[in-house]
């Protein structure tokens, strides 16, 4: 029989597992409307936005050790190392304790993809991919007008450049696994939210 203390045991042990929460990943080139897209998708299917690039541009505002190593690393257009982005994520994800997560502009990298599994032990429960030509990418940074300094067309041209060298093998990883979703980006934001929908209808 189970004694009094083993169930205590048993109690406390339930109470500091972490509920795992379900997350969705947004990828795209900089530009495909995934922001765009990942708020539609927080209002409609209650998912809570996590934008990656608002999320380091927030620390690299504050007074952290990081915040200039991110400020520098952004305006090259560069990927930041995987665990000062984890970090960001799990702090953001544990504050807000919320159990379905949308998380936009990650990952950028395989590198970023494995530690963000070993790390945290979340894996997506499927992948959104945005599929845009450059041209088009390119056209929309240059209009967003948001006063992003990584919106500068040098910028722009060097994260296509690591977008298509880096982001791409995560792409060709989950579309491996069955796990990717891909949607013809170059069309309006409706008519992109519309194919969205399909997708969440079904997958959620
Ligand atoms: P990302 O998060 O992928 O960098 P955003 O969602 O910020 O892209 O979109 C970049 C810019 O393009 C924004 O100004 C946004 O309003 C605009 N935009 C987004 N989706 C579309 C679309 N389907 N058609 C035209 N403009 C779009």
């Amino acid at each position: 029989m189970e004694t009094a203390n083993e169930a205590a045991n048993q109690g406390a042990n339930v109470s500091i597992v972490e509920k795992i929460p379900k997350v969705v990943f947004v990828l795209g080139g900089p530009g495909s409307g995934k922001g765009t897209q990942c708020s539609n998708i927080a209002k409609l299917f209650g998912y809570t936005h996590l934008c990656v690039g608002d999320l380091l541009r927030a620390e690299s505002e504050s007074d952290s050790k990081n915040g200039k190593m991110i400020k520098n690393a952004m305006n090259e257009g560069k990927i930041v190392p995987s665990q000062v982005t984890i970090k960001l994520l799990q702090q953001a994800m544990r504050k807000i304790g919320k159990d379905k997560f949308v998380i936009d502009g990650f990952p950028r990298s395989d590198e970023n993809r494995a530690a963000f599994e070993n790390v945290t032990g979340i894996e997506p429960a499927f992948v959104l991919y945005f599929d845009c030509p450059v041209e088009q990418m390119e056209q929309r940074l240059l209009s967003r007008n948001q006063g992003r300094e990584d919106d500068k067309i040098e910028t722009i041209k060097k994260r296509f450049k690591i977008f298509l060298e880096c982001s791409l093998p995560v792409i060709s990883y989950y579309e491996e696994k069955g796990k990717l979703r891909k949607i013809d980006a170059a069309r309006s934001i409706d008519q992109v939210f519309e194919s969205v929908k399909t997708i969440f209808k079904v997958e959620d």
